[in-house]
């Protein structure tokens, strides 16, 4: 089958064509600025093809996605009738356990998740629209959760210590993210190390611009850093993470905040890029702390303890770790991260090899020493083949 993998944001949309029997990229590209002025750079093979197009609305972008796969000039296919299948990745998934086609009443349910993500699920849920009606009502469109990997946490997990009314009519609860990374890279551990996933007690660290650390036990997520919303958990690019709630409200009374005001800082102004002062990319932030900023030194040192701290935890509530894996930006890149965050768990079992690390950079490693009896590795995340697996599976009638 052939399979687009769409992958929308608010002003953004990123896609990959995967044949999924051979599991090649035929085609991928990036449409940015939509909805200012747009443009799309698009990729076959080595070749870069760039496209500036006006896109207004996220249709006009796919519009261009659709005319650079079939251009007899940079195209994979002769038509849109050779695209099987496509799979979108959505944010918030509420209850929805797995990846589901789309239906009047899934999408039904999609759109009343709108008001938990408005800024991701709005684009997401139109851009499945805007497929249905250029692709045709034959061609199946599947829903892939950031959160549905999470929905087998336990509720000692899941809950919060707030009145019941606010659980039960605003679904207030821990929902978890980067669930599709998570269980890639999990399911991959278990490979490398030649066990079944079912025996294995997994830690996760999908560490990018967006950072998330779960506990993977038996192949099933019991426990997540991220919560309600993208924003808890490890302090990330510009997202503050955990941080006291009375800390927003405090400020909001004292500098006269709007939510809206609130909002924007804790998620656009906080995170690394606040504490370093500098960027919210680790590249620049390490090369300001090689120069002496002891702002970037306290970003590096908070992020690596925060990652540090939930392998522990995560080790408790597994009660043992056999693995714990780096993934995404951060996490496939960054080996200076890799070794603070692993600092000082020998306690754990884990025997870090610090040269092996070191030159792990992008591709599968196991940078533990041999007989370590945790292993840690570096796995690259693969969410859009993830996805594509679970539409084959769904067209095929199977159930997730
Ligand atoms: P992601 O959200 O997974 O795309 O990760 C993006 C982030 O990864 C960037 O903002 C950087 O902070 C980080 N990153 C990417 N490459 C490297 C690298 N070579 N070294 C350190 N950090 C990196």
């Amino acid at each position: 089958m052939k399979v687009l993998a769409v992958n929308a944001g608010s002003s953004s949309l990123k896609y990959q064509l995967i044949d999924s029997d051979t599991t090649e990229v035929l085609a991928k590209g990036l449409c940015e600025r939509i909805g200012i002025d747009g443009h799309l750079i698009a990729k076959r093979g080595g070749d870069t093809y760039y496209h500036e197009a006006p896109m207004p609305t996220h249709k006009e972008a796919i519009e261009a996605v659709f005319a650079s796969l079939t251009s007899p000039e940079e195209g994979v296919v002769s038509s849109l009738a050779s695209i099987d299948a496509c799979g979108h990745r959505v944010a918030h998934g509420g209850s929805f356990k797995s990846s589901v086609l789309v239906t009047d009443e899934t999408m039904a349910e999609m759109e009343s998740l709108i008001e938990l993500a408005p800024l991701h699920n709005g684009p997401e849920v139109t851009c499945i629209k805007i497929c249905q009606e250029l692709m045709g009502a034959d061609k199946p469109q599947v829903a892939a959760f950031d959160t549905s990997f999470h929905q087998t946490m336990p509720a000692e997990a899941y809950s919060y210590a707030v009145p019941a009314e606010y659980v039960k009519n605003d679904r207030i609860r821990r929902y978890g993210f980067h669930g599709t990374s998570h269980r890639f890279v999990a399911a991959r551990a278990a490979e490398m190390m030649g066990k079944p996933l079912s025996d294995l007690k997994i830690v996760t660290c999908h560490l990018g611009n967006g950072s998330s650390v779960t506990a993977v036990d038996g192949g099933k997520s019991v426990d997540t850093s991220m919560g309600f919303t993208p924003g808890a958990g490890l302090p990330m690019g510009t997202r503050c993470g955990d941080i006291d709630p009375f800390i927003v409200t405090h400020l909001m009374n004292k500098h006269n905040l709007s939510a809206s005001d609130a909002n924007s800082i804790l998620n656009k102004k906080s995170g690394v890029l606040a504490v370093s002062g500098v960027s919210s990319d680790f590249r620049d932030i390490e090369a300001e702390a090689d120069r002496g900023n002891a702002d970037c030194q306290l970003a590096l040192d908070m992020f690596a303890y925060g990652v540090k701290k939930l392998i522990g935890a995560y080790a408790a509530a597994m009660g043992g770790v056999d693995a714990i894996v780096f993934t995404a930006g951060v996490g496939e890149n960054d080996g200076r991260v890799r070794e603070a965050a692993c600092k000082g768990l020998e306690f754990l079992g884990v025997d870090f090899d610090s040269e092996v690390n070191a030159g792990a950079r992008g591709k599968d490693t196991v940078i533990s020493k041999p007989g370590s009896r945790v292993q840690v590795m570096v796995i690259p995340t693969n969410e859009e083949l993830m996805i594509v697996n679970d539409v084959v599976a769904i067209a095929s009638g199977k159930t997730l």
